[in-house]
């Protein structure tokens, strides 16, 4: 399991503000390889570079990836390969 993202923020809220800034973008004609994506760390990350959480579906850079699931991404790598 993913750990909380705060008690100030709500998961849903942070999927929602990411949707919307991915298809503001898709409206603006930005080509999908340079997508960026806001975290909850506030950092603009592009897409690929991304992590989501496959509990509560939030994007998340690698710090805060690796914050979330409280190990880091070569762990987490190495357990599921
Ligand atoms: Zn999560
Ligand atoms: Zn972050």
């Amino acid at each position: 399991m993913c750990l909380d993202i705060g008690n100030s923020v709500n998961a849903m809220d942070v999927i929602h503000q990411q949707t919307k800034f991915i298809s503001a973008q898709q409206k603006d004609d930005v080509p999908m390889q340079h997508v960026k994506i806001r975290c909850v760390c506030l950092k603009l990350v592009k897409w690929n570079y991304m992590h989501r959480c496959l509990y509560c579906s939030v994007f998340f850079c690698k710090t805060c990836a690796e914050e979330h699931f409280g190990k880091t991404v070569e762990q987490y790598k190495a357990e599921n390969t």
